[in-house]
């Protein structure tokens, strides 16, 4: 079960359970109250009922006195005169009569003798006299047996079977001259219960409720008119009321066929009040009631459901997923996570305990995975991690088509050092060693072609004296050979060791990807393979893995060597190839091409040793020597003859990228005092598409210096027009190969024309070179080129001809 839904279900009964029963204890305190309240005012209700009641008695009472103290009443009853008493009779009945009009509800006023007979009655209304003899009812005798005191109580009126209040005051006075009180009779009042009625018809109990009052036996005297109780309550409950009323407490039965609850009061020996109220009453207040408490209730649920929910959402849920989330990384391998929990609590706290568990272990696995894959004695490292980069290497070299080469090296006579300096000396030269080839490599730039790709060479150690070095996104076998080369010249070197001076060399295999091998086993075994073969061919030197390449490689350093020995014997020559203005016809310069033979190996083209002169640094000492050479004899030349002449000199790529190329330039040009306006530099697109930005740089300073630039080779490159449109240029050299398609071929003719046409409208002037026919001499005139050179105008010739020819006034070759 989730962490979420356990809480949810710990937490509901939790809050559901106090609210519930706070809801329904108020429910029960709320209803209870309502219950005391009713009762409360029934209680009240049936007080004033009691208090009304009694009111009426005694004003009843007061009233029975005054009319009984009366003179003519007094006359009345004490005359003993039968005649006197017949005259006084009409005044007493008028006097009685305007009391009852003042109290209306004395409906029957009357004197009765000691005996109990009616001596006078006035009645207002039809009330019969059903008899005038009352000696023999119940209140006569109670009345008289009263001693002289007023009494009052309450009966059903036999004349009109009414209840009524009837109260009776003895008429006595004094007898003649004695003081002796006689009684004469009795003024009695009738009063009519007719307010009891109105209470009991007004006085509502809640809505069904009812007042009713009855007599001691349960006689129901008044009800409303609407109710239904019949004429008697049940004797047992009348019994029970009673018992009730004396601390106000209900009784429940069954009123208008629904529980009810009924009150009673004892407002006089014969009469009682009953008051009585439907439990249906309290049923509806308490399902309002309790509506309202539900409703309540489950609102106050909801709201702290929630409130608490979220609260543990926020703080404990989700920085517990989160954790759980980081845990899962971290047990992934992936130790240094970002857990997002940012709080200054325990759960906080958790979390960067968490995290620095994790960098604690990221460190430690750094420490471990260091250890595994670096040689403890040098810090390269080792083979494991040799083997690892590799293939990811060859990887990728796969992927993006790329070269890749790797180097073994294995150091000679090590084994001697060893036995004989011991191995605490063979360690620290081992380290020298690793340190001098680490620096090596770092300030190799072999290996780094431009600033957008930016491969890293590695050099790890195998075992023992065992090195390798990868050498990633390399072209060929020539930078593997840079880097070989430059090791064997760094061991050149002695090291220092214990203040002695220790030589060392070191035998280098070379396997490149992917001719010699695709995966990392296959070259590191062929690598191997190839420095075996270089500890057999004298240590030392390096080998190639592949045959062909040592015999090229073999063939290169032959050539370098011969071609450094011929610059330093002056053994190369200058030839001069002129050439011819179209619109004069006239020889107007000559470029420079060098010439080299060799005792053994006889005539070798520029094409072949220009390039192993680019490879191994000789190519700017032997245009630095050329340039010298041509300016000093073109000086001689300027002086002997009159029409001036441009001499156009290559400059390698290698060269023009370098920073010297004007300086040198400039100092030569001072040594020998030539002009600069006669002195031509010739570029290929190549080495102005090296660094665009720097070689616009380079050529307006040659530019500056006055020197004449022009491009070489033009359309075998990829020019794009933007550059060339910046280049500062003086002349465009259309390339061989479209001068030589241009008779055969209708398109060929449309390219030359249109590069002589571009040319023309970027301001240069047009150069083509290769022309061998007349016809492509014609068909260059026709199209407007300005200058042409090639094999029909004059070969590439030594010095001393061209000098013939400058020397001949013709000058004119075609
Ligand atoms: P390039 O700069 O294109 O030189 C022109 C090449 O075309 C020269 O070859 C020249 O002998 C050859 N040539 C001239 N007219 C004709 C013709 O009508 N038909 C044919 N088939 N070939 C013709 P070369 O002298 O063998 O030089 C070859 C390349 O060697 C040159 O090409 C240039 O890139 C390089 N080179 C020669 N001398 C120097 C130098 O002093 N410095 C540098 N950096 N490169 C040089
Ligand atoms: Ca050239
Ligand atoms: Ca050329």
């Amino acid at each position: 079960m989730r962490l979420q839904n356990k809480i949810l279900t710990l937490l509901v009964p939790l809050i559901v359970l106090p609210i519930l029963v706070l809801g329904w204890t108020a429910y029960a305190l709320l209803m209870d109250d309502a219950r005391d309240r009713t009762q409360d005012q029934v209680t009240t209700l049936l007080e004033q009922i009691r208090f009304h009641t009694e009111a009426q008695l005694q004003t009843a009472r007061a009233n029975a006195s005054l009319f009984a103290s009366t003179e003519l009443v007094r006359q009345y009853v004490t005359t003993a005169s039968a005649q006197q008493r017949a005259e006084l009779e009409p005044d007493v009945r008028d006097l009685l009569f305007n009391y009852q009009l003042a109290y209306p509800e004395y409906y029957e006023i009357r004197i009765i003798s000691p005996t109990g007979r009616e001596m006078l009655r006035t009645a207002i209304g039809n009330v019969d006299n059903l008899t005038t003899d009352e000696s023999s009812t119940d209140y006569f005798r109670a009345a008289s047996n009263s001693a002289g005191a007023i009494y009052t109580t309450f009966l059903n009126n036999p004349d009109n079977n009414k209840p009524a209040l009837l109260t009776s005051k003895p008429l006595r006075f004094i007898e003649g001259k004695s003081n002796n009180r006689k009684l004469y009779g009795y003024l009695m009042l009738t009063v009519d219960l007719g307010f009891l009625a109105r209470q009991s018809g007004n006085q509502k109990v809640g809505q069904n409720g009812d007042v009713f009052f009855t007599d001691s036996r349960g006689n129901i005297l008044f009800h409303p008119e609407d109710t239904q109780i019949g004429s008697k309550i049940d004797s047992d409950l009348f019994q029970e009321l009673g018992d009730a009323a004396r601390d106000s407490r209900s009784v429940g039965a069954v009123y208008k066929d629904k529980a009810a609850h009924y009150q009673g009061i004892k407002l006089h020996d014969w009469l009682y009040a009953v008051a009585v109220y439907q439990e249906e009453e309290f049923n509806d207040k308490s399902f309002s009631l309790g509506r309202s408490v539900t409703f309540i209730a489950c609102i106050a649920i909801l709201l702290t459901i929630a409130l608490l929910f979220g609260a543990l959402k926020t703080l404990l849920i989700t920085p517990i997923q989160k954790l759980s989330r980081a845990a899962k990384e971290m047990g992934r391998g992936k130790l240094l996570v970002t857990i997002g929990v940012d709080s200054n609590d325990e759960v906080g706290e958790l979390a960067d305990t968490f995290k620095n568990m994790g960098e604690n272990l990221n460190y430690y696995h750094e420490q471990v995975r260091y250890i595994a894959y670096h040689d403890s004695l040098t810090g390269l490292p080792n083979r494991l991690m040799f083997k690892d980069y590799l293939n990811r290497a060859t990887a990728e070299a796969r992927r993006n088509l790329q070269e890749l080469s790797i180097l073994f090296l294995d150091l000679d006579n090590f084994k001697r050092i060893n036995d004989t300096l011991g191995h605490m000396v063979g360690d620290m030269l081992l380290e020298a060693f690793a340190d001098r080839l680490t620096t090596c490599l770092r300030e190799t730039d072999v290996v780094s072609r431009s600033q957008h790709d930016n491969p890293t060479s590695v050099m790890a150690r195998l075992a023992g004296d065992e090195f390798t070095i990868l050498l990633p996104r390399t072209t060929g076998a020539s930078d593997a050979q840079k880097i070989a080369r430059r090791i064997l010249e760094l061991l050149e070197k002695p090291f220092i060791i214990n203040r002695q001076e220790l030589f060392i060399s070191t035998s280098i295999g070379i396997a490149l990807y992917p001719s010699d091998g695709t995966t990392a086993n296959d070259l590191m075994q062929n690598a191997d393979i190839a420095m075996y073969h270089a500890k057999k061919t004298g240590r030392n030197n390096y080998q190639y893995f592949s045959d062909k390449l040592n015999e090229v490689s073999v063939f290169k350093l032959k050539i370098e060597n011969k071609l450094r020995h011929a610059l330093e014997n002056n053994e190369l020559k200058a030839y001069f190839q002129p050439q011819m203005a179209l619109s004069s016809g006239r020889i107007i310069g000559a470029e420079v091409l060098l010439r080299w033979k060799d005792e053994e190996l006889g005539r070798i083209s520029p094409e072949v040793f220009i390039p192993i002169a680019e490879e191994y640094g000789l190519i700017v000492p032997i245009t630095e020597w050329l340039i010298d050479n041509t300016c000093r004899q073109a000086q001689r030349w300027k002086e002997r003859y009159k029409d001036p002449f441009t001499l156009a000199i290559n400059i390698s790529a290698v060269h023009f990228c370098g920073n010297d190329l004007v300086d040198l330039i400039s100092k030569t040009l001072h040594a020998t005092g030539y002009d600069p306006h006669f002195l031509e530099i010739e570029l290929t697109e190549t080495s102005i598409l090296q660094d665009p930005e720097q070689a616009i740089e380079t050529l307006q300073k040659i530019q500056e210096i006055g020197l004449q630039t022009s491009l070489d080779d033009f359309g075998t490159g990829y020019s794009s027009l933007n550059y060339l449109m910046q280049l500062p240029l003086n002349k465009l050299k259309i390339d061989r190969s479209f001068v030589m398609n241009m008779d055969t071929d209708e398109k060929g003719t449309a390219i030359v024309s249109a590069i002589i046409a571009m040319a023309h409208s970027l301001g240069l002037e047009v150069i083509a070179e290769g022309v061998e026919e007349a016809s492509q001499l014609q068909l260059l005139r026709k199209l407007q080129c300005d200058i042409v050179q090639g094999y029909y105008i004059a070969r590439p010739m030594p010095a001393i001809n061209f000098e013939q020819l400058l020397a001949s006034s013709a000058r004119h070759l075609a």
